[in-house]
């Protein structure tokens, strides 16, 4: 629309500290208001949020804001027949019958006609009949397992306990060893560790009749559009051709789970197998009783649908035409109180203390771009259609994407994830925002940083770990797919930063007023340090990146690898000699770079301030592989093969190196290509040519 000019005019971004005005009154409004009503993507009720939240961000004084709908290829279930699972007696006659939905016990809103039974979204419709195996956590080293012990999953109904990867992969594996359909569902070991008497709607545990839903699709975005748009008039491909699950896949609690348990025939599965479930677990393959077999009856459906991203800016006083983009998606598998809608909380309370600012005629220096994503459940769905809609814009004006999905899922510490040029400006903001924990200050760790540090030590005693970027919220589209760096953050209350309710119908407002967060102060601290930062990156003149820990990271992450590796490349006459010197380079470039050259700097001077922005801006960029045909084109972080959540280094090295037969030209050829983009982050420092 309209192009908006320089005002020239800059903020003492210190006098005025917008982060001390977040209120946790106003957190907690937004979040009742959110979760009113199940808001699953492509439904009225997710339209509903967004036109909530627009009027929101223009209530809030924001430039622009618009909804940006996109018609994608979605999955329901059937309203009217829910999803079930069998267990059919010898004559076929059936002896016991899943639920297919979650039973209302305690707030309203959970008795709704409008919560749907319980899915796995891009699941096959199907009716598969078969014996059942038991696969543990459905990992690849559990599939091999049983295939020691004789069992094969070929034509067999898999039955897995979630939490140790993204349930795509599970299934995906599931789907390689040849299972005909998968059962998945949530233990008591790992989500109800504490007994009946601490579930919802006393405590944070699952109940025995909570079922996790979520996708099953590995790839990203829209599935008829893959690489491209799904703005109108696109290309499609055929629905058959889409890179989608073609087993029925069906997700329980164990309460139901405990009943297939206790039938299944075998031997008993190894000590680390069991569960906390009183049942011997056994292996399977089919149950006890002769002639009886489990059958699914899923009536999932994939479905064309329209689903909205609401896209508020805030134009830059100084730099309108650098990005610092603020997202957090709209869409939850129910009521969604903790995911998403605590990070959706915590963007329209910061949407609110930017507007006003700004009427006030404190403007941040570059813009602000505020995402609220349609679909991430699914697999990403509206962030990636944006982002490639967008690329080559948000490829050369996106300086950052700070990323809160979940803002508070417990009280325990912020865990961070970033590329290592954003560690500084994590350090420093969360430095600068107060403990929300009053037993933490009392033990001498008086800000976010302290609790953070105290939770994840790294090697170096002075600072916390920042974890590595997998995928699984949106910030994936931004660095995979274009090099740009990111951040994803929330607050946990356990070490791996999941929580048991999650993707239940009991993520309710009451989980987060009641049992969380009572007060929303963590919602509130979180909200401080996503401000702070964005006030870093938006405000800064130079952009606060720090090239000297992408080196030290790059130095530490290739050592990893060539212990695990060298003597395999070494017998095949690979290698790494050039990393090595490559690295040296880096690391030598950024001492120059942040020393001597940015010592140098006339700040006064606007093109010597661009220009060493644009070099900070580029270094993160030379990584992407634009020969490589998919969303996942870093050749730094990749999301791994065997569990998407996690970010594995040189993950595609990795992938070939684990093959059962690796091909070594390929292996040849891709440590050459990492050589030649670490190279290139140095000579992007260096300006050499
Ligand atoms: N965050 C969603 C989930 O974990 C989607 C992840 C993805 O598709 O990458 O289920
Ligand atoms: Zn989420
Ligand atoms: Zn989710």
């Amino acid at each position: 629309s309209q192009r908006f000019p320089c005002t020239g005019q800059q903020i003492d971004i210190e006098a005025r500290r917008l982060s001390d005005g977040v209120d946790s009154e106003k957190l907690r409004e937004y979040l009742r208001r959110l979760t009113q009503a199940p808001h699953v993507a492509g439904t009225e009720e997710e339209l509903d949020t967004a036109i909530y939240v627009r009027d929101k961000f223009l209530e809030f004084g924001l430039d622009s804001v618009k909804i940006v709908p996109y018609d994608v290829l979605l999955s329901y279930p059937d309203r009217e027949r829910p999803n079930t699972i069998h267990i059919l007696d010898g004559t076929g006659e059936s002896v016991f019958s899943t639920l297919g939905y979650e039973e209302p016990l305690f707030a309203p809103e959970e008795s709704s006609p409008r919560v749907f039974p319980t899915f796995s979204a891009y699941s096959a419709p199907g009716e598969p009949i078969g014996d059942l195996v038991y696969a543990c956590y459905g990992r690849r080293e559990d599939f091999q397992y049983l295939l020691s012990q004789g069992i094969s999953a070929e034509g067999k109904i898999v039955l897995a306990r979630y939490g140790m990867s993204f349930r795509g992969n599970i299934v995906k594996f599931a789907m390689e060893y040849g299972a005909i359909g998968v059962i998945l569902y949530s233990d008591p070991k790992e989500y109800a560790p504490y007994g009946e008497d601490f579930v919802y709607p006393d405590s944070e545990y699952m109940p025995d009749m909570a079922v996790q839903s979520g996708t099953v699709m590995l790839a990203n975005g829209d599935p008829t559009t893959p690489q491209w748009p799904s703005v109108p008039g696109a290309y499609r491909i055929p629905e058959a051709e889409a890179d989608l699950p073609d087993i029925p896949v069906q997700p329980i609690g164990y309460r139901e789970a405990r009943i297939l348990l206790e039938n299944l025939a075998g031997v008993q599965a190894p000590p680390e197998w069991q569960g906390a479930l009183n049942v011997t677990y056994r292996l399977g393959p089919g149950f006890a009783q002769p002639n009886w077999k489990v059958k699914m009856e899923v009536r999932t459906r994939n479905e064309m649908a329209t689903v909205h991203n609401v896209i508020g800016i805030l134009h830059g006083s100084v730099e309108p035409d650098r990005y610092v983009i603020l997202g957090n998606h709209r869409d939850a598998w129910v009521f969604g109180a903790v995911d998403p809608s605590s990070g959706t909380a915590s963007l329209l309370e910061i949407a609110r203390l930017y507007g006003e600012a700004a009427l006030e005629g404190n403007r941040p220096r570059r813009t602000l771009i505020f995402c609220s994503w349609g679909a991430e459940e699914y697999g990403l769905v509206g962030s990636l259609e944006w982002v490639e809609e967008h690329a080559n814009v948000l490829a050369d004006r996106a300086v950052i994407n700070l990323n809160v999905d979940i803002s508070v899922s417990g009280n325990r510490t912020l865990s961070p994830s970033g590329c290592p040029l954003t560690y500084q400006s994590l350090y420093t903001t969360t430095k600068s925002v107060g403990n929300p924990n009053p037993d933490e200050i009392a033990a001498g760790r008086p800000t976010v940083f302290h609790t953070w540090l105290h939770n994840f030590p790294s090697e170096d005693p002075d600072v916390p770990q920042v974890g590595n970027l997998g995928s699984g919220s949106d910030y994936a589209p931004f660095i995979h797919f274009l090099g740009i760096p990111s951040i994803d953050m929330s607050y946990i209350g356990t070490e791996e930063g999941d929580y048991a309710l999650y993707h239940s119908l009991y993520e309710t407002f009451h989980l987060v007023d009641y049992i969380l967060d009572r007060g929303f102060t963590y919602m509130k601290g979180l909200t401080q340090v996503w401000i702070e930062l964005a006030d870093h990156y938006a405000n800064s003149v130079l952009i606060p990146f720090d090239v000297r820990d992408y080196g030290k990271f790059l130095r530490r992450q290739a050592q990893d690898f060539s212990n695990t590796f060298e003597t395999q490349l070494q017998e095949h006459g690979i290698s790494l000699e050039l990393w090595w010197s490559a690295i040296d380079n880096v690391i030598s470039a950024a001492d120059f770079f942040h020393g001597e050259h940015q010592g140098s700097l006339n700040l006064e001077n606007p093109y010597e301030v661009r220009r060493f922005n644009d070099e900070l801006m580029a270094v993160e960029r030379v990584f992407i592989d634009s020969m490589i045909q998919s969303d996942a084109r870093h050749l730094i972080y990749k999301p791994s093969s065997s569990d998407t959540y996690r970010g594995e280094v040189f993950g595609s090295l990795v992938d070939l190196l684990l093959a059962a037969d690796p091909d070594w030209e390929k292996v040849k050829k891709g440590v050459s290509v990492v050589a030649h983009m670490i190279q290139s982050a140095a000579n992007v420092l260096m300006g050499s040519l």
